[in-house]
């Protein structure tokens, strides 16, 4: 018997917070993961603290030291690393194309996960800037319009199959005020991976997203330590008691991404204790 082809996926926003949570899933279930990244130098240092974990795990066991992994992980061959960085502004669609076409010879993409988002538009529908509100749109919806388009037109040459896993937000169904312009680009995302689902099953290629409330990212969990007031009356929101950790987020696109969601495409999956019951 032979052994299957390791699968290939595609993180953009690979260097935060999030994708780097994803990536890491994506690794554990056995997949090779380009990290995508408009932030060179971060996205950079993420595919080598991912190696540094794995090096570390093949090398010494779990319990070897950070700085260890890290010294083996700079040390180990380039073939080695099943993380890889690149260097991509979601909003390129010529960039996009090229990306895809230049990992042709390797196999091609089998899992794409749009992630790469930005979150820092705020203000009250009658304040807002109208090109602050384009900026958003254009990173969120059309950032994301453009990866799926770019990587369908590269399953589709390949022959069909693969899977595309949006990251929304349960913004896009649950306003907050001043927080519109955030909320109405995820609830483009959650349209959007319906329109692709439904064009795309016929390419055998399944297209769905994942919906987080809001998530305990290195930067957020060190602003809110467990029992300050701020991480409380988040918490209070949310009928589990909590907000989401990175891995609860990084579980589920893997689930959507892999062979147990063969049959699952075209939802919105919301990851968030609860909050939309409320
Ligand atoms: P983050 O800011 O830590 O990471 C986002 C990454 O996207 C950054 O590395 C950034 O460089 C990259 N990026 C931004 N614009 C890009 C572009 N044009 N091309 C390529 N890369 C680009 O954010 P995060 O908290 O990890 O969020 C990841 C995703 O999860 C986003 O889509 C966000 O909207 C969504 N989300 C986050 C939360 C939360 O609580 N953090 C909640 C719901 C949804």
């Amino acid at each position: 018997m032979t052994a299957s082809p390791t699968r290939t996926a595609l993180v953009t926003g690979g260097a935060g917070g999030i994708g780097r949570g994803i990536a890491r899933a994506l690794l554990a279930a056995g997949l090779r993961v380009i990290l995508a990244d408009r932030d060179a130098s971060a996205v950079a240092e993420a595919a080598a603290e991912l190696n540094a974990e794995a090096a570390a795990e093949r090398s010494a066991g779990r319990t070897a030291e950070r700085g260890a992994a890290l010294r083996a992980a700079s040390g180990a061959a380039h073939g080695d690393d099943r993380a890889r960085p690149l260097v991509l502004d979601i909003s390129d669609a010529a960039a996009a194309a090229r990306a895809f076409a230049a990992l042709d010879p390797e196999g091609g993409v089998d899992v794409l996960v749009n992630n790469a988002g930005i979150l820092s538009v705020h203000g009250a529908v009658t304040e807002l800037a109208p090109d602050a509100y384009r900026s958003i749109l254009e990173v969120n919806a059309v950032g994301t319009f453009t990866m799926i388009q770019a990587f369908a037109r590269h399953r589709i040459t390949a022959g069909g199959g693969g899977a595309i896993v949006n990251i929304s937000s349960i913004g896009g169904r649950q306003p907050t005020p001043g927080m519109g312009a955030y909320e109405s680009s995820k609830a483009a995302v959650d349209s959007i991976t319906r329109w692709a689902a439904i064009e795309l099953a016929a390419h055998g290629i399944r297209v769905n997203a994942v919906a987080p409330g809001p998530v305990l990212t290195p930067m957020l969990a060190a602003e809110m330590p467990e029992g300050s007031p701020a991480r409380v009356g988040w918490a209070a929101r949310i009928p589990l008691g909590d907000l989401a950790r990175v891995e609860d987020i990084a579980l589920a696109v893997a689930f959507l991404a892999g062979p147990g969601a063969a049959h699952i495409t075209g939802v919105s999956l919301p990851v968030d204790g609860g909050q939309l019951l409320t």
